[in-house]
């Protein structure tokens, strides 16, 4: 017996290796409700790399990490964009897009990086490190973003970090991403105490595992990952990076030190590549699904809306971070 349905059976078929039949009916209804109200609303999705394989497969129109997803959002051409990922990624979004809708399908989609630190501590830094600049993290409130000198993703915070020519810059708020940083460049980093919950919790002892009961495993780890997992793995990037590695390398056997989801979504594209997964849900992130998407649309809920006097400053960071 086959519980895929006909019509769907396309969509499935692109997504059968890590979404099993007797869960696809589940998807089903809501993937045809959304692909409908998108098109009445004049709507498009963006998703990030963390977001699972029903929302990044079968109802996102553009997917991607931080960087890739603030970059295209300046190019969307639709009245509303529905953001499936983080409240900060939602804001970023409505910072390129003020003329624009924009819809997180659940406000509680936060992340502890971005919980970690305030508007009024960066301020605090600044009066400690008087004419050092701020380089903060994407994965910050609009509020933050807006105290600070320029926005980086961990896709490009070398280069933004080498972009300012200063000796010393101010790194907020990831400690993990400022210090794998440090470890790439002479300019010194000051670091803040914030730490991504989901990366965090990987080791170093879980690579030596790994390299044990898989001899000859590729291991791919995030930057914020604790610096003894960088140390350990064989190559360390934003997920877009991870993903870039998998296509160019196609390694028999490949584990990503990241959320759980990504090794669901990349393997999608490597049918031949065995995906490892020791991973860590992070579940800000899986408080987005097709049900809440669905509602988002049909009920235009929730509406991101922010400060304009912050709003103003914060787009400066994010804008001057793309043209590094
Ligand atoms: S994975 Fe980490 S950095 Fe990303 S949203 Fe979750 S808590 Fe924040």
């Amino acid at each position: 017996m086959s519980a895929v349905l006909p019509s769907s059976a396309s969509l499935y078929d692109r997504v059968r290796r890590v979404i099993p039949p007797i869960e696809w009916p589940l998807f089903v209804e809501d993937i045809d409700a959304i692909q409908e109200l998108k098109r009445q609303r004049n709507a498009v999705i963006l998703a990030h790399n963390y977001q699972t394989p029903e929302i990044f497969h079968c109802v996102a129109d553009i997917v991607g990490d931080s960087l890739a997803l603030a970059r295209k959002a300046m190019t969307v051409d639709a009245e509303i964009i529905v953001l499936a990922g983080v409240h900060f990624m939602a804001e970023t979004a409505k910072l390129l897009n003020p003329d624009k809708t924009v819809l997180i399908p659940d406000l509680g989609a936060g992340c502890s990086l971005a919980e970690s630190i305030t508007a009024e501590d960066v301020r605090l830094m600044r009066q400690r490190y008087p004419s050092v600049p701020v380089v903060t993290y994407v994965n910050t409130s609009a509020a933050v973003k807006a105290e600070s000198d320029i926005c980086c993703t961990s896709g490009n915070a070398l280069a933004v970090v080498k972009s300012l020519g200063a000796p010393r810059v101010i790194m907020l708020p990831d400690e993990y991403l400022a210090k794998n940083i440090a470890a790439q460049t002479k300019v010194e980093i000051i670091a803040w105490k914030g730490r991504c919950e989901v990366h965090e919790r990987f080791t170093a002892a879980d690579i030596r595992e790994l390299r044990e009961a898989h001899p000859g495993i590729s291991v791919l780890a995030h930057p914020e990952c604790p610096p003894e997992v960088v140390a350990e793995a064989d190559f360390a990037g934003s997920t877009a990076a991870m993903s870039d590695y998998v296509a160019r390398h196609r390694p028999a056997r490949v584990v990503l030190m990241t959320e759980c989801s990504m090794s669901d979504n990349v393997a999608v594209e490597h049918p031949e590549v065995d995906f490892v997964r020791p991973c860590n849900l992070c579940p800000h992130m899986k408080r987005i699904t097709l049900a809440n998407i669905r509602t988002a649309l049909e009920e235009n809920r929730h509406v991101v809306t922010i400060d304009p006097h912050v709003a103003e400053r914060a787009r400066w960071a994010v804008e001057r971070m793309l043209f590094v």
